[in-house]
This record gives structure tokens, sequence and C-alpha cells, in this order.
């Protein structure tokens, strides 16, 4: 394999320029783009492009290709299964790997109780049959969530997701009885307590049996990598108790070896009724669970929960490949490693540009957020610049947060360390440029 980045054009090139015309002409432009670029064929942790381009890939498709974009494992279980059969519709006739991947996260998902699985296929389906599980057990409306909380796209996961702009202007009205507490996000001097006690008294307002579920991200992702402030993920477990309410943690992002364990919420100690999985879990194809107390998931009746395509069998084939990595002990020690590496990088620079106001995350889910150092004021247009720069240089990297202030790294778990570093110069290059600029400026 050629080294990455291997550039022989400029990014995007002719080829990929032809091609995103060919789609402005085809494709409803409601769909944003990162990177204008057409990619051809993926590496352990490398992208490929049309014209030849080899980029580092610190995106993962946002956090889903964790065993890489072409891991063999996944190919050689997907493609046994392709041999056999696409598809039955599990509603319909039934097939081993939906057991298989059900049991799998009945045994890995945190909670020392006995569990059920519900597959579906995108992240915010998962969301909403949660949402669904919850109301059915509990007789209660309710939805809680947090603060600049990113949790889908379709019409109730938009009302639970904070954002405005892009993901709701124009699109409401949106389902009712979501309601939303706020954050802990230390950055910003936000500790657990006054948090906890203004959730505690949202709920109290709204009746003591108004509430169904409280959903929370352990690590927020769209909404900026916020890992919440020590001791705010268990004060909302002790809310939830208190009031019977389904404490739902959504892992969609943060999940299935991400942060260095199997789960984010396992650094807290904390276990949610319900867990959510998608991303990373179907290893690049479709496919998310609910997981969480039998008594809970049992609470749907027969015929309530399903979908054609829920847990679809090539993805539970590719699943089950995950899961072997996964499994591999030295995988999560890597992740660790990537983080030790990242913070390596990137830490060094908090001294020198104080523009720079953190670099956080855990694990192989690390940002660096850009502020104005004596307000705090976001600075998206460095995370923006910055951003463009290693584009330039053959580095795809994300922004996110609530202002898009913040880059954000999701390589594959599996990245090769060398390509790391390499990614890793290229980045704090252009963040030295871009500062320095900034300095003079
Ligand atoms: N929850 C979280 C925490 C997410 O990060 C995402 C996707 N970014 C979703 C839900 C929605 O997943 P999907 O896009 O697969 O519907």
């Amino acid at each position: 394999m050629t080294t990455a980045p291997h550039l022989i054009t400029e990014i995007p090139g002719p080829r990929s320029r032809e091609l995103h015309a060919q789609r402005t002409a085809a494709v409803a432009s409601g769909f944003g783009i990162t990177l204008p670029v057409f990619i051809a064929r993926a590496g352990t942790s490398t992208l490929e492009d049309v014209d030849g381009n080899t980029l580092i890939d610190l995106a993962s498709g946002i956090a889903v290709t964790s065993v890489g974009a072409a891991n063999p494992r996944v190919r050689e279980n997907v493609a046994a299964q392709l041999d056999l059969f696409t598809h039955t519709c599990f509603m319909v006739t039934e097939y081993e790997g939906f057991v298989r991947v059900a049991e799998w996260l009945n045994a890995h998902v945190p909670g020392d109780f006995e569990k059920r699985t519900a597959l579906f296929s995108t992240g915010a389906e998962a969301v909403e049959n949660a949402v669904k599980i919850a109301r059915a057990h509990t007789g209660r409306p309710g939805v809680l969530v947090i603060d600049e909380a990113y949790h889908g796209r379709s019409l109730l996961t938009m009302a639970m997701t904070a954002k405005e702009h892009p993901y709701k202007t124009t699109f409401g009205p949106f389902p009712n009885d979501v309601v939303r507490g706020p954050n802990a996000n230390p950055l910003r001097g936000e500790g657990p307590d006054a948090a906890l006690s203004e959730i505690e008294r949202i709920v109290i307002e709204h009746g003591a049996d108004h509430f169904a579920a409280l959903v929370v991200e352990p690590i927020q992702g769209e909404g900026g990598f916020i890992v919440p402030a020590e001791g705010f993920l268990s004060g909302l477990r002790r809310i939830a108790d208190a009031h019977g309410i389904v404490l739902v943690i959504d892992e969609i992002q943060s999940g299935l070896g991400r942060t260095g364990r199997l789960f984010a919420s396992e650094h807290e100690g904390v276990a949610g009724d319900i867990t959510l999985t998608a991303k990373a879990l179907g290893g690049g194809l479709p496919l998310s669970a609910v997981t969480g107390r039998a008594e809970i998931m049992d609470a749907a009746h027969t015929g309530g929960l399903g979908g054609t395509y829920a847990g679809n069998p090539l993805a539970c084939a590719a699943a089950l490949a995950v899961f072997e990595v996964l499994e591999d002990p030295e995988l999560l020690p890597g992740v660790t490693r990537i983080e030790q590496s990242i913070r390596a990088h990137l830490e060094p620079l908090l001294a020198e540009f104080p523009v720079i106001a953190e670099v956080r995350g855990r694990g192989a889910m690390m940002a660096l957020e850009f502020a104005d150092p004596d307000t705090l004021a976001p600075r998206a247009d460095l995370a923006q610049r910055v951003t463009a720069a290693c584009h330039t240089a053959g580095v795809l990297t994300l922004t996110c947060g609530t202002h898009g202030n913040v880059i954000r790294l999701l390589p594959p778990l599996v990245i090769e360390p060398a390509v790391l570093d390499t990614g890793l110069e290229i980045l704090s290059r252009s963040i030295r440029s871009i500062a320095a600029e900034e300095a003079a400026a």
C-alpha cells in the first residue's frame, strides 16, 4: 500500500468534481457534504478516491467503520450470508443471525440484569423504539432530554435533538411531550449539581408521573463531544430511579469500543435501563439495537415492534464479525493508545494557542474546541479553516458542536499507529499555521 496520504491531484480531483456536478443535478440538495470527494475503495484507515488519491480517514463515516471500511472478516461474513439469502423479514420467517446479535448485546451491554434486544436499521429508529417501549412500560407520555443532545432526524428524534439549524429548520411541527434539561459541560463551568437539581425540578414541575424516559448520550456526539462533568450520569441514574423513569443511554456514537471501553457509560459505572447501539454495530451495514431490562423491553405488545428491514440478515452477519474484532483482547488497549497519541500531539498546542479552549474526549472519540480565550465565544471560523486545511492535505476530519467550533476525531479503532501519527502531524501543522495567522492578525 502507498503511504497515506498520497495525493496525485488537488482535493477534490477532476473526476470527483465531475461526479459532484452530476450529483448536484440528480440528488436532493438537502444533503450536505463535508468533503466533495468520491470514494472508490477503502483500506483499514484510508480512503482511495476516484482520482487515485489516498486520504487518511479520521472520521470512520461518523463513527461507523470502527473496524475499518473494508474489514476482511466483515466481508467474509456478509459474502457467506449473501450466498444464502439477503432477506426474509424477521416478522415473517426467522433466521439465526438476529438471535446471535441479540444474545451478544444482552451479554455485553452494561447492567447486571436479564435483558432483551430488539434490532432495527438506523439510530433514529432505535431512539424512537426506546421511547415507544418506555411509554408502553410506564404508561406515561413524557420524554426528557438534555441540552445539546443529538438523537436523529426523524420527527420525534428531531424534537429530541437540541440544535435548530440545520436539523429542524422548516421541518416542524414536532411531536410534543419532549422536554429539555440542562447539561453539565465542564468547559463552560457547568458542574453536575446545578444541572441535576434543575432536572429534578423539571421532573417535579411536570408531575412525578409524567416522564416515561430520560434519554442521554454518555458523551455527546454531534453536540460537541462533550464529556459530562463527573457525577452527572450517576445523578441522572438516581433521578430516574427516584421517579420510575426509564433511563435510556444513547450509545449510538460512543458505544462498541469507541471510548476505550465497550460502552462509554462504563467509565461512569452507570447502566441504563435501556442502551442504544447503531453505527459501529453493523460494520458499515445499517443495523441498530435497543437492549434493556427484560421486563421493560417485553412491555411492548407482540406485533408492536418491527420494521421490514429490522435486523437485516446481511447486517447481522456483519455485526457478528464486528463482535469478533471487539473481543480481540488487543483492541480496547489499542483504543486507549489512540487517545494517548492524540493527546500527545494536540495537548502541547493548548499552551501555544489560547484560542484552543480544550482537548477532550475519551479513546478514539476526541475533540478540540476553538473559542475566544477571554469570553469562550465559539470560533467556528477557525474550526472550519483547520478542517479545510486538513482536507486539502488529505486528512479527513469532521467538525461538530452546537456552534460548529469543534473538530472531532473518530479514527477507525484499528487504525495503524503510523497512519494515525501522520494524520495527527498534518492536523497539528494545520492548526499551527492557522492559529499563528490568527495570532498575527
Ligand atoms: N444518536 C446519536 C448519539 C447519534 O450520534 C446519531 C447519529 N449521528 C443518532 C442518534 C442517529 O443515528 P442515525 O443517523 O443512524 O439515525
